[in-house]
Formats: structure tokens, sequence, C-alpha cells
């Protein structure tokens, strides 16, 4: 009898074993940036991606400046990269190496000031699809904004890209219900105390704006919605961008927490199996859970 039971309980242990899958591979590249909270916000990120079980995180730290010849991560290795830099160049062969994994089939993220980096890098800005500062103009490519009338623009007038006004609390608006990111959120919901990024412009190629948010001009913004939640295909790779994410309290609001966990799911399979938390925030309200550091 006894026997028969430790049979049973081995063979349910087996079933489960073979059920649970080995976690996702995800590595987060960081090691400069002009905002000097990215070694919190890189264990922010870590800790919400492995809090879902579906990801083991490992983190790959350049010099503090310079062009880092011995950063080489193995791309190859993880199911998807999501990158917390904004920088100097990385060495060449580096760059051909995460082109090859995008192109390839890598799933990339793009978080924050990394939409910043690499002003001149055209492969990163066809992945990225917008960015800011780091020299972008209208060579870079249009402004791409949803007007009034919920169309999507593209504004080739010149200009620089890159703006945004002072820190506020901000609603997010959802314009595609059925990607499997945004399936099941809230169609508004508020964000927590961020920079709203507006006048980014890039080659936004194959790229689906997800959701958006209002940047009022009372707050030193464009009066345009601006894309906030965005994918973009590049080779047979998926490109999931956010802008948000500036401060350790932008970060501590469970949607953008939501939002990085699914939009990396998603970059890395093409799916989304995690549910929206109970804790998410509503149209007027926002949602935080502090993170504290060890
Ligand atoms: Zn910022």
């Amino acid at each position: 009898m006894v026997r028969r039971l430790a049979l049973a309980l081995l063979a349910t242990f087996c079933l489960t074993s073979v059920a649970s899958a080995e976690p996702l591979k995800a590595l987060i590249v960081d090691g400069q940036n002009n905002h000097g909270v990215w070694p919190t916000t890189t264990k922010m990120m870590k800790k919400y991606l492995e809090e879902t079980g579906l990801f083991s995180v490992d983190v790959a730290t350049t010099a503090p400046k310079g062009t880092d010849d011995n950063f080489k991560p193995d791309f190859k290795k993880y199911a998807v990269v999501i990158s917390n830099y904004n920088g100097d160049a990385w060495p060449a062969e580096t760059k051909q190496a995460f082109v090859d994994y995008v192109k390839n089939g890598g799933g990339f993220v793009v978080v924050h000031a990394a939409n910043n980096s690499f002003g001149d890098w055209k492969e990163y800005n066809e992945m990225i699809g917008l960015g800011g500062w780091g020299g972008r103009s209208e060579a870079s490519g249009p402004y791409v904004y949803i007007n009034a009338d919920g169309k999507l623009v593209r504004d080739e007038s010149k200009g620089r890209g890159g703006n945004h006004g002072s820190q506020h609390p901000f609603q997010i608006i959802v314009r595609d219900a059925k990607h499997p990111v945004t399936a099941g959120m809230p169609g508004e919901w508020m964000h927590m105390n961020d920079e709203l990024y507006d006048l980014l412009r890039g080659p936004a190629e194959n790229m689906t704006v997800l959701a958006t948010a209002f940047a009022d001009k009372s707050k030193g913004g464009t009066g345009r919605h601006e894309p906030m939640i965005f994918t973009v295909s590049y080779g047979k790779g998926r490109v999931f961008h956010t802008p948000m994410g500036h401060g350790k309290d932008s970060q501590e609001c469970v949607g953008f927490m939501t939002t990085l966990q699914r939009g990396t799911e998603w970059a890395a399979t093409g799916k989304v199996t995690q549910k929206i938390p109970s804790d998410f925030p509503t149209a007027d309200k926002t949602s935080a859970r502090k993170f504290e550091e060890k």
C-alpha cells in the first residue's frame, strides 16, 4: 500500500515536472545611463520578470564609460533581451551579434531611456521604431502620434527627436485591445508619476501602437497622443517598446510592471499567458507596489 502510494506520488511528480517548462532565459543589458537610478531599475525589472515564474534573468553590465571591448554577451542563449542601457557605442562585433540575434527571431524589450541610445546606429533605430535625443532629427524618420480623430499620423516635419514635460501621473489609453499584451487591460488606466516622452522619431516601420498617453501642453507636452506601448517586427524578431519607466516611482506602478511582464513574454514567445492582476490601476486611480531594495 505504501509502495503504491509512493508510485502514485512519483507519477504525479513526474507529470508536474513535464508540465512546468523550463523558465525562459532573459537578459537585461545595462551599465551606462543618464538615469542614475539604473542599478535600482535593473533590480526592479529583474524581480518583476522572475516573480511571474516564467523567466530566469541574467544581467550583463558594461564598463561605466566608453565602448567596452569586453562587452560580448552571448545573446543567442536568450529568448529575450531587455535594454536598460543609454550610453556609448557597443563594440562592432557585439552590435552585429545583436542585429543577427533579433533578425533571427530573438525578442527585444526597450524601456524608457534605452530609446535614447545609439542615435546613429541604423539597425538599432529600425528595431526600436522610435527614439529620442542622441542627435535624432528629421533625418531619423517621422514623428508618430495619434490625432484627435484616433488616426495614426506620421509627421515628417523638421525638428529634433525627444522631449518631455514635467513628471506627473498620466492616463494610458489602450488603442488595440486585441493584441496579446493589452488584451484584458482596462481601456484607460492611470500610470504613476513619470516622464511622458513626446516628439520621438524614427523609421517607425512594421510598428503597431497598442497604447498612447495625451501629452498635455500645460505640463510641457505636445498636445498629442503619444505612443506609450508599441511593438515593432524586425526580421523574425519581436520588439516590445515602452517609453515609460523613468524612475523608481514610475516602475513601482502596477501598470508599468504588468506591461513589462506581458511585453517581455510576448517578445520572447509571441503569446501572453499572464492574467491582469487585481490591483491593476483603473481609469482614475493609480496603483503601486513599493519596491524595497535589499
Ligand atoms: Zn527619464
